[in-house]
């Protein structure tokens, strides 16, 4: 036997027992003529004393840091006790040990606050694993997995798996494929999710489906992605979009219980997209605080302030209590919304003082009758701080809407143990791509517009007008999850296909087997996919998602630690009928 007990296990009970522990040598400290090693496994850490009897033994094979050791001796009180560690009341007095595996001095140490930057850390993430930290993020995740899939098994949710090598399915990105050695030229595409193939599952009668999945989607890898990452993959027969929501609002509540110890009382909030894009200004809206957008047209037109007059779009929000912002303040403000990220021209301030004054960077133009109009529209009070941004709609209520959630980052109103989930619902059936000039989904293409905007679809004009039965679970102004009711019928599919821009040929060899198979009797059905890399940073503190992955790739989609992706052999490359253009 290796072992009788773990590292983390022991404690002043035990003492008196002869034990054998194995695991790995976090320090060696030498006091005279006995030796101290701190033994780590991943339960936790034990102390143990080598005596002098040993130190002959120690001589001839030193212990270093990471070496693998098995020790047989006593379980003993501590003289000096460590209260920062479960075992800290007791040590194990050696009475033997055996060196069954020496090592390297790891490249930096292996400790919560390491030495090791990210790429050496990511070069050897096998050591990486080995802190507490990492480990304490994957042992999250391993209990969220267990959350779920308990949750789900106990509500008839049956897990099958999909196929990796598949062909494509659009979800908005780009595909990546892999060449057939078995048919030269042709090309499989892993799954960006497996939305086609959950849709067949419910033609085929598996009413309730669930997996926790790999989808892969070549991305730019902006903003903390991962070119493989894993959802929480759902779908559902009979239902519609109240059945859904529900379903997973209490998988929520059941996680956040599970896992946090945090209880929601009340239903999560809905929004629909149209406020949500008004009020926050995006379709994410970070609800842990107010300082809603407000359009400031009414009061800023109409007073010969060019670049109101202009603007397509005047928006401000009322930042409580900042009147007393410096001007060196408001100038770096200014400066932040000027960044290229944020890309407005300027920042337009008005100071509710708390005297009842009011203060602008915009008194030129406006007198103290016109600046209460935009206080009053901003239900501001004296105390309060007025921001304004104007200028082509897009750009400024993005603008407006970073801005929010940086003044919110400021004043300490996005508290990162505070959770405050939403659903985001009637988000729109087409969004048009400018730089393909057409309309694509917003979703994917087999969500299915709201009953009433069917008639709609005949006419482009009406596009933007078209809402879809979709829905987003936004936490802290972050996405974990979205999903839809799907199209199912054979007619309105091929509509939808056809709205997009795809030819019958086209719709046919891409989705035949979808299109035939809604002709067997497909049921309504509907379905979501979380998040389940980005769901477990929340839970975990929010750090970025690779904290919560075993083996993650950088920011340019490279496996530093295999150097991954590399070059092919040209026998493998012969095999698939592949040459690389130099
Ligand atoms: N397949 C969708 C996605 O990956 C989720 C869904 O509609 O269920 O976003």
């Amino acid at each position: 036997m290796y072992r009788t007990h773990t590292c983390g296990e022991l404690r002043m009970e035990h003492a008196g027992q002869p034990v054998t522990l194995a695991g790995w040598v976090q320090t060696v400290r030498k006091f005279g003529s006995i030796t101290f090693v701190d033994l780590r496994d991943r339960y936790g850490i034990t102390q143990l004393l080598l005596g002098e009897s040993l130190n002959a033994q120690l001589d001839k094979q030193p212990l270093g840091r990471e070496f693998v050791l098995q020790v047989k001796g006593t379980v003993t009180e501590r003289t000096s006790k460590n209260n920062n560690i479960p075992t800290g009341d007791i040590e194990i007095t050696v009475s033997e040990f055996t060196v069954l595996n020496g090592s390297k001095t790891p490249p930096f140490t292996i400790q919560d606050d390491t030495d090791g930057g990210d790429e050496l850390r990511m070069k050897y993430r096998y050591l990486d694993l080995r802190r507490n930290l990492v480990k304490q993020n994957l042992t999250l995740r391993y209990r969220v997995n267990r959350s779920v899939r308990n949750f789900l098994d106990s509500r008839g949710f049956m897990d099958i798996e999909t196929p990796y090598l598949i062909k494509s399915t659009p979800e908005g990105a780009r595909d990546f494929v892999v060449p057939s050695r078995m048919n030269p030229n042709q090309f499989y595409a892993l799954p960006q999710s497996p939305q086609t193939f959950k849709q067949l599952l419910m033609v085929s009668g598996y009413d309730r489906y669930y997996q926790i999945v790999k989808c892969f989607r070549d991305e730019d890898l902006r903003a903390d992605r991962q070119p493989e990452f894993t959802q929480i993959d759902c779908e559902m027969s009979f239902v519609d979009q109240e059945d859904v929501l529900q379903n997973f609002e209490e998988m929520t509540k059941h996680v956040f219980h599970e896992i946090k110890g945090i209880e929601f009382h009340e239903p999560f909030p809905r929004m629909t997209w149209d406020d949500a894009m008004k009020y926050y200004g995006n379709d994410k809206p970070d609800i842990r605080f107010e300082m809603k957008l407000v359009d400031l047209g009414e009061p800023g037109r109409g007073n010969s302030f060019k670049v109101f007059d202009e603007a397509e779009l005047i928006v401000g929000i009322n930042v409580k209590g900042c009147s007393e912002y410096t001007r060196k303040q408001l100038d770096e403000l200014t400066e932040w919304v000027k960044r290229p990220q944020i890309g407005m021209t300027g920042l337009i301030y008005i100071k509710y003082n708390t005297d009842g004054s009011l203060k602008s960077s915009i008194d030129k133009f406006f007198n103290e009758r016109g600046l209460q109009l935009f206080a009053d529209q901003c239900q501001a009070q004296p105390g309060d701080l007025i921001l304004i941004l104007a200028g082509k709609e897009e750009r400024t209520r993005k603008a407006m809407s970073e801005l929010r959630l940086e003044m919110g980052e400021r004043l300490g109103l996005r508290n990162k143990d505070e959770y405050k989930p939403l659903w985001v619902i009637d988000f729109p059936l087409f969004e048009y791509a400018e730089e393909e000039n057409r309309w694509v989904a917003r979703h994917h293409p087999f969500t299915a517009p709201k009953p009433e905007h069917i008639h709609l679809m005949d006419d482009p004009a009406q596009y933007k007008k078209i809402k879809a039965n979709a829905y987003d679970i936004v936490l802290n102004g972050t996405e974990i999850g979205g999903g839809s009711i799907r199209i199912f019928q054979k007619d309105l599919q091929e509509k939808m296909f056809a709205a997009l821009g795809m030819s019958k040929e086209e719709a046919n060899h891409k989705f035949g087997f979808l299109l035939g198979a809604f002709e067997y009797g497909a049921p309504p059905h509907g379905g979501i996919a979380f998040g389940f890399d980005r769901f477990c940073s929340l839970l975990g503190g929010n750090e970025t998602i690779r904290d919560f992955i075993a083996f993650p790739k950088n920011n340019s989609g490279r496996d530093v630690m295999l150097d991954a992706p590399s070059e092919i052999d040209q026998v493998q490359l012969d095999e698939l009928k592949l040459s690389l253009l130099k």
